[in-house]
């Protein structure tokens, strides 16, 4: 039996690691692997494949740039013409990238079976090109594999037939399990970086509505900044972040008092998070590996898909509406811990997916 994995995005790759791993585990199952080429750098996308010993994708369609339809358009008609040549029986996608939402209406126009992976996550806010994927993912896909109880219940709200909603766990949980031990005391970057393990606060931002928001954006970087007046502050920078700051100048500025640095690989990135006095993001992943590694988390955002460490308070919500106010929630969270919570499984959300998609394809 054949699948075809779509990917284009740097949380795809991380996510599909150990779901590709437990695909190669069984040997009644094939996979081709489609990097659509959303994310193409060699530290967005290629260090992933080696890091977290993936085999290199089969096809490489390169598409990136561009406006939103004409970026997913592409890769439409591209994805089209590699499934009506490898005929595969499932389609499996990711999250809620363009790349996932192509993968999916390709697959579904030639009546070939979707699974989604990380289904029924909601923000209830359109305005978000990420909720208009998912919940067009959603509603063409076969199998709905959810990683937490509020993303099965958004979707049985949505009138969705059980059967085809499938609880295993988060993934990333899978990947923190998996990976995260291997950067115990290893803080090389740390070192390099002149950080003081448990002394700093680490950022991610990459959501175009603080990207594309110079309100919004104008407050994080100047929360940031008179935040690294008593701590210091890394933030591997995602590179329409850099773009955006780039042309509003505000680049030099903030690279003085900021460590800005490239975005890094994941075995980094984990080092930075577990070692971190506070995190403050706007990535869905970057969340829960705060939790995963037990460290407060202030989310940058008007609301988050994943409220369940909100209700546990090991994250909260910090709009970034004026610097001042964002300032005083990441003082406020320093040194916060959570209640002991367990929303994300059992660490073996791969395992029950690849079982799922043998029973449905009968093998
Ligand atoms: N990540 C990484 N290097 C970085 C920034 C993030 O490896 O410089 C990882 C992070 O650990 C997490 C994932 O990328 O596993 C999150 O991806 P991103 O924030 O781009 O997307 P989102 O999770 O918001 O969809």
């Amino acid at each position: 039996m054949k699948i075809i994995t779509i990917l284009g995005a740097r949380p795809q790759f991380i996510k599909a690691s150990v779901v590709s791993h437990a695909i190669t585990q069984t040997t009644s199952l094939q996979e081709i692997v489609v990097h659509t080429g959303q994310h193409f750098d060699d530290n967005m996308s290629d260090v992933f494949f080696t890091e977290l010993g993936m085999t290199k994708p089969d096809y490489f369609l390169g598409i990136h740039g561009g406006n939103h339809g004409a970026m997913t358009g592409r890769m439409l008609e591209a994805v089209e013409q590699v499934l009506l040549y490898e005929k595969p029986d499932v389609v499996l996608v990711y999250g809620d990238t363009n790349s996932t939402l192509a993968g999916a209406l390709a697959a579904a126009k030639l009546h070939i079976p979707v699974a989604h992976v990380e289904a029924g996550l909601r923000s209830f806010n359109m305005a978000m090109p990420e909720e208009i994927n998912r919940i067009l993912t959603d509603r063409i896909s076969r199998w709905l594999f959810t990683p937490t109880q509020s993303a099965a219940d958004h979707l049985k709200r949505e009138g969705f037939a059980p059967a085809s909603i499938i609880p295993v766990g988060d993934v990333m949980y899978d990947v923190a399990l998996h990976h995260g031990a291997r950067v115990q005391s290893n803080v090389r970057l740390l070192e390099q970086l002149g950080l003081d393990a448990g002394n700093y606060v680490l950022t991610t931002i990459h959501r175009a509505e603080n990207t594309d928001d110079s309100e919004r954006l104008d407050a994080i970087v100047l929360a940031l900044i008179a935040t690294a007046k008593t701590l210091p502050v890394v933030w591997p920078l995602h590179p329409r972040t850099r773009a955006v700051l780039k042309q509003s100048g505000r680049l030099d500025a903030l690279s003085r008092v900021v460590h800005l640095i490239e975005p890094v690989g994941y075995l980094d990135m984990v080092q930075l998070e577990k070692f971190a006095a506070l995190i403050a993001t706007d990535s869905g992943g970057v969340q829960k590996e705060a939790f995963f590694h037990q460290v407060p988390c202030v989310t940058l955002r008007d609301e988050t898909e994943w409220t369940e460490l909100i209700e546990a308070g090991w994250n909260r919500l910090a709009p970034p509406v004026d610097a001042a106010s964002l300032q005083s929630a990441i003082t406020a969270a320093l040194g916060s811990r959570g209640n002991d919570v367990k929303p994300y499984g059992t660490g073996d959300a791969a395992g029950q997916i690849v079982t799922w998609l043998r029973k449905g394809m009968g093998v």
